[in-house]
Order: C-alpha cells, then structure tokens, then sequence
C-alpha cells in the first residue's frame, strides 16, 4: 500500500492540502488529529481532570469511538453520535493536545492508523505520522508557516462557519498548542530526518499542492 504522510503544527493547512491531495491520487484521506480531538471530546464529557493520566487512560480505552468513511470522508462518531463537526472548536483543541501525551491514548489511535495504512492506499496527516506511525512512508512532508499566517487562516475559517472568535486568543491558543505538542515526552512533534519541509506562509493552496504533487511523483 502507498503512504504519503503529512506532518506540521497546528493550521499549517495539512488538512485543506491532504483533502486535495488524496482525492487528485485517489488515495483515503486519514485525518488522526480528529482521532485525538474525539478521545479529547470523551474526557471533557466524562468530565474528568485532564491532566489525570489514569483518569484519562481509562476514559480514552474504553471510548467508543468509531471511524467512518462516508463517500470518502471521514466522519468520527462517539458512542454512536456523529461528533465530526463538535471535535472542531478551540475547547476541543485544547483538550485534544492535553489528553494526546499520554502513552495509552496514543497507543490505542497508533494502532488504528497503522491498520488503516496496511488496508488502504493513504494520506496521513498529523504530528507524528513521518516519525513513528508510518515511519516507512514513500514521501513525508513537514508543513509549516508562521504562528501570525496559521492564527490568520483559523480566525478565517471560524468567521466563515459563524464561530465567535478572537484573533489574539487564536495566536495564543496556537502557540500554546505547539509548544506543547513540540516538548511532550512521547512522539513529541518534530520534522522526520527524511521528510522534505514545505513552508506554506507565502504560498497558495494550489502552489502547495502542486509543490507535493510534484515532490510525489
Ligand atoms: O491536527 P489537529 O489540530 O486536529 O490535532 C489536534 C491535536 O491532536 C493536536 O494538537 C495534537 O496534540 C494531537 N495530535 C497528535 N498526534 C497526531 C495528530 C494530532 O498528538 N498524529
């Protein structure tokens, strides 16, 4: 099976690109930030303290969760409750990156991934998909812009779905997101030695596609 796998923090348009990509290819597109987002939706909703590794250990094993492709979309549901739109606000973020350091979690969600990859042709998007979860992935790339340009992009897209939101809140959520993505101990957020780095700050959608595309072929 093919692999193309696409890293970066937080807004440096892995999606939107991975989205494109994976259709252009006719590949599955496997969004596992949404993966830990819905684990985060499960703590919050048991109400349990996040910073509880037990706590949440036991909450993220249990978790219903359950992974759909819908007409080649993704869609996440929670004890049978589609929650695909829910996971997307900044509580939800929030929660997601806390909840994601711990071994158990990341455990559960890595297994998944890997075995989506062995039935499917892929492109994978995340923190840690070119380091640990697909370490023999054909192309990996790092996809990064700056914190002013991603906080830019969110506070669009928030504006565009209606979402109430704040551009200074944005950047510090962002920031505060990556620094802790990037100092946990376990698959901490780093640019895979073989992976090629694409900064997207100056660049369009299609010049970022296009840019892959060419890298892939
Ligand atoms: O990519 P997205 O913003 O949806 O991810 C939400 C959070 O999930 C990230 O901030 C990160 O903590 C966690 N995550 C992760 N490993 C991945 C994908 C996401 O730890 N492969």
């Amino acid at each position: 099976m093919k692999k193309l796998a696409i890293d970066g923090p937080a807004g440096a348009g892995k999606s939107t690109i991975a989205k494109i990509l994976s259709k252009k290819m006719g590949f599955m597109y496997v969004d596992t930030g949404a993966m830990y987002r819905t684990l985060g939706l499960a703590c919050l909703q048991a109400g349990i303290d996040l910073e509880d590794e037990a706590a949440v250990s036991e909450v993220c094993t249990k978790a219903p969760i359950v992974i759909k492709y819908i007409d080649g979309v993704q869609k996440m549901y929670l004890d049978g409750v589609d929650v695909s739109e829910t996971i997307r606000t900044e509580q939800v973020s929030s929660a997601a990156s806390t909840t994601s350091k711990f071994q158990k979690v990341r455990e559960r969600l890595v297994k998944m991934q890997r075995d989506l990859s062995e039935e499917y042709d892929v492109v994978m998007d995340g923190r840690d998909i070119g380091t640990q979860v697909l370490p023999n992935a054909d192309l990996k790339i790092y996809l990064t812009a700056s914190v002013q340009v991603r906080a830019e992009r969110r506070y669009k897209e928030y504006m565009e779905k209606g979402q109430e939101c704040n551009l200074e809140e944005i950047m510090e959520d962002i920031a505060a997101r990556d620094h802790q993505d990037m100092t946990r101990e376990i698959s901490p957020l780093c640019k895979a030695e073989d992976a090629i780095e694409v900064d997207t700050s100056n660049m369009d959608i299609d010049e970022v596609v296009e840019t892959i595309a060419g890298l892939w072929k």
